[in-house]
């Protein structure tokens, strides 16, 4: 599974951040974004649960699965 988030979409509230133990983090630009190590990657198996919680959890559904 590879995620991505649409900063279009993105209103910057941190949720995915906190949620997601720092998978997200805020961009300097106050959007989230995977964090750097990460990006472009398979999620590691041991953050998919809290992944998906902040997926599932953003309230204006910007953070997708990216199509294998
Ligand atoms: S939860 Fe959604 S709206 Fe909030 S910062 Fe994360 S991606 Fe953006």
């Amino acid at each position: 599974m590879k995620v991505n988030v649409n900063k279009d979409v993105c209103i910057g509230c941190g949720a995915c951040q906190q949620i997601s133990d720092d998978y997200f983090v805020l961009g300097d630009d106050g959007y989230a974004e995977v964090n750097e190590k990460d990006r472009g990657k398979e999620v590691p198996k041991e953050k998919e649960d809290v992944v998906i919680d902040a997926l599932e959890s953003c309230p204006v559904e910007a953070i997708y699965k990216e199509e294998e």
